[in-house]
């Protein structure tokens, strides 16, 4: 079958100083793949209009499809038109209906437009363009003898959601190249290589691929497919996509991109069921990380950041249980789990306690974590020995406890 290339070109001089990372082109490269399009480059390019001409002029050269993203703001260092149009020959011209738009769009917001904006109501005459209802900068989309450019604006949000509305559907029915899809399944608490071993049958195919990777949250398993249509390669995928469900169903806590906290969302939401934290080294980040959720607190019931001994104790920890076992073990812990699912009246307590570094503490090494969910009748202890440094302890810490948690909500439901 054959291939359709794809370039991407990041525009703005932020980029070549280090101070903006560019992770528009991630976000193309992550999708280009399955709308049939096999990206072979991505390059940065500063706010440079010879620089910006040559790049797009080289880029349209060797690809068929050029993605661009950046530029097409109002003021002087935004070139990406004028790069296109230089690259093309063809004159840029204010487009009547698109000025009227971009007038309309600043008289809702109560404000005359800016002379200066009405260079983003240019064309050139191989250009449409592709609405932008979160900005003021449409983008364009370019043909020409076969080629496509597509330039999108260069704030994330705006990027987004153009490319799910409007290229993403655009270029489907376009472009007839090899399709490649992927599939995630994220899995907890089995080692790299005890995975690889349950599913080995599924590892010597081509087509569908499956590969093993470990992760922070686990054991990711990626099923690449590949086919004529989307449909096609799917077909390939699913009875991989199953078996693999099959044997390690209890261990996949989430697909694709889904999150710790996303997937516990779900699963909460679901069972109806809240949680309470009490936490220690992770400072509070564990709260913080389930409330980035919006809905949360539909079942988050709230968090105690109990950092010290004397507040775990005025917080329901018992004094005994840190005198006989310490403030770092399983014990405390527990206590912890239980004091946070009384004190605020939760289905389910977590309580996390642990040296997150940089020095060892009552002779417990940096990286050693101690987690425990409890609910009536239940308490389910994990025990971690993390890279010590502080950094990845708390996250890695936080990224368990919510693991954990999903499965043990998962069992509690489906049981
Ligand atoms: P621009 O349209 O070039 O003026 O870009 C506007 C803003 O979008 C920049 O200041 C950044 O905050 C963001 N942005 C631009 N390009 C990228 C990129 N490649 N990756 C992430 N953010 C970007
Ligand atoms: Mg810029």
């Amino acid at each position: 079958m054959e291939t359709v290339k794809g370039e991407i070109l990041s525009i703005g001089t932020e980029l070549l100083m280090g101070e903006l990372t560019d992770t528009n082109s991630a976000y193309i490269a992550a999708r280009a793949p399955s709308l049939g399009i096999a990206i072979q480059r991505m390059s940065q390019v500063g706010d440079d209009l010879q620089l910006l001409a040559g790049a797009f002029a080289a880029a349209l050269e060797r690809a068929d499809v050029v993605f661009s993203t950046g530029g097409l703001g109002p003021t002087q260092d935004d070139l990406t038109r004028e790069a296109i149009s230089s690259a093309l020959g063809e004159e840029m011209q204010v487009d009547p209906d698109l000025l009227e738009d971009l007038k309309a769009w600043f008289r809702y917001r109560g404000a005359d437009m800016p002379p200066r904006n009405t260079k983003q109501a240019t064309l050139i005459p191989s250009a449409t363009t592709i609405p932008n209802n979160q900005g003021t900068a449409p983008g364009w989309w370019v043909e020409r003898q076969g080629k496509i450019v597509v330039a999108m604006p260069g704030p994330p949000g705006e990027m987004y959601n153009m490319w799910q509305n409007q290229v993403a559907p655009k270029l489907k029915g376009r472009v007839r190249g090899q399709v490649i899809i992927t599939r995630n399944i994220k899995t907890t608490d089995l080692a790299e290589a005890d995975v690889a071993e349950r599913i080995a049958q599924f590892a010597e195919s081509e087509n569908p691929y499956l590969g093993i990777y470990a992760k922070h949250d686990g054991i990711h398993l990626r099923i690449i497919g590949r086919g004529s249509t989307e449909e096609e390669a799917r077909a390939l995928m699913e009875p991989v996509e199953s078996g693999i469900l099959e044997i390690m169903g209890p261990h996949v806590w989430g697909f694709d991109d889904d999150s710790p906290e996303g997937a516990l969302a779900q699963v909460l939401t679901e069972s109806g069921l809240t949680v309470a934290t009490m936490e220690s080294c992770t400072g509070g980040l564990m709260a913080s990380t389930i409330t980035d959720v919006p809905g949360s607190s539909a079942y988050f019931r709230g968090g105690i950041v109990s950092y010290s001994n004397e507040a775990k104790i005025a917080n329901g920890v018992p004094a005994e249980t840190i005198h006989d076992h310490g403030a770092i073990s399983s014990q405390t812990a527990e206590a912890m789990a239980k004091a946070a699912r009384h004190r605020l009246a939760a289905d389910i307590g977590i309580g996390v306690t642990g040296v997150a570094g940089p020095s060892e503490q009552e002779g417990k090494a940096v990286g050693t974590v101690f987690i425990a969910l409890t609910t009536e009748g239940i308490v389910k202890p994990v025990a971690l020995r993390l890279p010590p440094r502080r950094t990845v302890v708390k996250y890695r810490s936080v990224t368990t406890a919510l693991v954990e948690l999903t499965r043990l909500v998962r069992g509690l439901t489906s049981g």
